[in-house]
Order: C-alpha cells, then sequence, then structure tokens
C-alpha cells in the first residue's frame, strides 16, 4: 500500500481538505503514475456536493490526470518507467459486455467503474486526481504524445474527449454547422475540436466577454444568448448543437435553432431535470441526444489528434489551495477555460 498526498471533500457544504489516499499495491497489470497535473472538471464539483445525488464522503475528485509512470506490475506490456500517461474518467470496467467489447466502455452494461466515487475492483471505493498518485491497470491508462504539455493534457482526458466524441459521432467536419452552448472547460475544447474537424463553428455564450477568445481559439461566429435577437438570427441553422452548460436552460430555445435533421447532443449535466416540448423536435425532424465521455480507443485517437492538430487545453495551473477558490469561479463562469492543479503543491 502506498499513501500518497491528496486533496478531498469531507461534505456537501464544506470546503476542500489536505488529506491522504492509500493506492493498491501494484497486481500484475497495474501502473503506478506519479500525477504531476489533474484539472478541475464541473463534473468534481457537481460530485463533492452531491448535486448529482449522495456522495460518500470522503472523496478524492480528479478525472482529468496527466502524469509520468513511476513503476509497473510485472505483466505490464503497455508502458514503461518514465512514459507520459493519462487517466480520464474510468479505471475499468467488465470488458466483456457488449458496449465493452464495442470498446464504449463508458457505457459497459455493468456500469464502467468510475476513477472516483465507485468501487473498484478490489472491493475499495476509488479516489480520483487530485492526489500525487495513482494505480490503474494498464488497459485504462492512456498514452499522452510527447506534443503536448502534461499541464494542458490533463483536461483532455474529460473536457476533450466528452466533446471529441459527440462530434464524431455526430460527423463534424466540412460543411457541417456547429454550434457550442457554453464557453467554459468542455465548451473551448468543443470549439478548438470542431474546428480542428473543419466544421464551421459558432460559440453561444451568456455574454460576449468571451468573444475574442472563441474567435481566437477557431470559432466562426459568436453571439450572446443574452440578447434575445440572437435566436431569432439563428432559427434553423446548425446541424449539431453541443450542450456544455451545467445548468438547466431553455432547451426548446436552442432546440429551434437546429435546421432539419439536426441534433442537440446534451454533454452538460445539470442537477436539476430538462424539460423538451414534442414541437421543438416534430416540425423538423430534429433529435435530442446525450453523450457521456468516450471509450477508451477512443480517447487515445482523441490525444493523437491533438497532438496532430497542436490543441491543448487553455488552462490556469493553480497550486492546491487554491482549489476552494477555483471551484467558487467555475460556478461564476469565471474560468479561462480549465484550472489545472500542480499536485507537486499538494
Ligand atoms: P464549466 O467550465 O463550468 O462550463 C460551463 C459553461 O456553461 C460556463 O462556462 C458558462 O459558459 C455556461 N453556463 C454556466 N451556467 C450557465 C447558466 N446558468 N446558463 C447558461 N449558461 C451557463 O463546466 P465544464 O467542466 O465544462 O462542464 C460542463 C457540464 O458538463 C457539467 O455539468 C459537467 O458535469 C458536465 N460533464 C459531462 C460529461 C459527460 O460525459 N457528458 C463530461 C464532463 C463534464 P458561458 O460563460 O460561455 O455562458
Ligand atoms: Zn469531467
Ligand atoms: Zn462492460
Amino acid at each position: 500500500m502506498l499513501t500518497v498526498k491528496a486533496y478531498a471533500a469531507t461534505s456537501a457544504t464544506e470546503p476542500l481538505v489536505p488529506t491522504t489516499v492509500e493506492r493498491r499495491d501494484l497486481g500484475p497489470h497495474d501502473v503506478l503514475i506519479d500525477i504531476k497535473f489533474a484539472g478541475i472538471c464541473h463534473s468534481d464539483i457537481h460530485t463533492a456536493r452531491s448535486e448529482w445525488g449522495p456522495t460518500t464522503y470522503p472523496i478524492v475528485v480528479g478525472h482529468e490526470i496527466a502524469g509520468v509512470v513511476r513503476e509497473v506490475g510485472p505483466a505490464v506490456t503497455k508502458f514503461a518507467v518514465g512514459d507520459r500517461v493519462g487517466v480520464g474518467c474510468m479505471v475499468d470496467s467488465c470488458r466483456e459486455c457488449d458496449n465493452c467489447r464495442k470498446g464504449l466502455e463508458q457505457y459497459c452494461l455493468k456500469g464502467n467503474i468510475g476513477t472516483y466515487g465507485a468501487v473498484g475492483r478490489d472491493g475499495e471505493p476509488t479516489q480520483g486526481g487530485y492526489a500525487q498518485a495513482i494505480v490503474v491497470t494498464e488497459d485504462f491508462v492512456l498514452r499522452i504524445p510527447d506534443g503536448i504539455e502534461l499541464d494542458a493534457a490533463a483536461p483532455l482526458l474529460c473536457a476533450g474527449i466528452t466533446t471529441y466524441s459527440p462530434l464524431r459521432h455526430w460527423n463534424a467536419g466540412p460543411g457541417s454547422r456547429v454550434a457550442v452552448i457554453g464557453m467554459g472547460g468542455l465548451g473551448h475544447m468543443a470549439v478548438k475540436l470542431a474546428h480542428a474537424m473543419g466544421a464551421e463553428v459558432t460559440v453561444l455564450s451568456q455574454s460576449l466577454k468571451k468573444q475574442e477568445d472563441g474567435l481566437r481559439l477557431g470559432a466562426d461566429h459568436y453571439f450572446a444568448t443574452s440578447d434575445e435577437e440572437t435566436f431569432s438570427k439563428l432559427a434553423g441553422s446548425f446541424d449539431l448543437i453541443i450542450n456544455t452548460v451545467s445548468a438547466k436552460i431553455d432547451l426548446d430555445a436552442y432546440l429551434r435553432l437546429l435546421a432539419v435533421d439536426g441534433t442537440l447532443v446534451n454533454v452538460g449535466a445539470p442537477e436539476d431535470p430538462l424539460s423538451v416540448h414534442a414541437f421543438s423536435l416534430i416540425p423538423a425532424r430534429r433529435s435530442f441526444a446525450g453523450s457521456m465521455i468516450g471509450g477508451i480507443a477512443e480517447t487515445q485517437e482523441m490525444l493523437d489528434f491533438c497532438a496532430e492538430h497542436g490543441l491543448g487545453a487553455e488552462i490556469e495551473v493553480i497550486p492546491a489551495d487554491k482549489i476552494n477558490e477555483a471551484y467558487e469561479r467555475v460556478l461564476a463562469s469565471d474560468v479561462r477555460y480549465r484550472f489545472v492543479i500542480d499536485t507537486s503543491t499538494l
């Protein structure tokens, strides 16, 4: 057993505090990773605050992990000491069900094993990336290509794959018109990725405060949703809308922006249920869909795509004692565009 420094939430209402966490001894297929950077995903906040149902405390959240291999188990074949690696939202799955066999481990019929807040195969609760090291079975470890700095790579492990997967699935590319709702952690990656795939990209943000950044990151157009005219001007004009908003929004207003056969994919996961009026879908054969992260092979494909296109996240690296402040800033939409914890400060 290895004891490492970490930061944990101890209740839904108190700030996160320094702690330690135990990592299991290396099994034959396990990789021990020295975590260098951990991104702060809004899902960490939803979980730390029990917004998706009761969380079991204490919990170390964090599923945007980038680091370096310190040690490998005797049967490990894919990684060696010193390799630059990442871990995302899952650390295992059943590997046998139809979905796992198709490389859709995130949709494992028995439930994927989350990086935190789940129960690992060893029967112990999983604890995430706001920590100095983690042990993960090699099949759920990703290779971070040399071209991407570790700090800018960390957010790719969740924000990157969560936007890459639906963009690919719904064929974003030359000739397609993609809108992204919310320019936060996921949203800014959606803009970069959709642009790199060749789509025409529009940002739908609450205000024009981040317009300059949005255009620099690859958006062709940028609109404020606080301006009612945005909705009349853009009616029927997108093939694909990716909703990354962490709160409940008026989906009907956004669905009307879809062209015939267009799809609005919800990746944002608000605490409260979303409602959709049937007549926002029926008159233009529109679809309303959801999507969760991506499979392991697809996550590697995304990392390689990012390296090829020179993409990483726009980040603000923070020391551990700024985590609670960073949470407040994320909640205030004051993040440009992902906070990343330097785990050497834990
Ligand atoms: P984030 O950095 O906080 O970004 C969310 C953005 O949404 C904000 O920056 C803001 O953008 C906009 N927004 C926030 N509150 C809003 C409101 N009340 N009305 C309208 N717009 C609002 O969060 P994130 O880390 O990108 O995560 C976004 C959501 O995705 C979270 O719910 C998270 O749990 C979920 N998530 C889902 C998956 C999945 O697999 N499906 C994976 C990761 C995260 P503007 O300032 O531009 O308006
Ligand atoms: Zn996440
Ligand atoms: Zn499975």
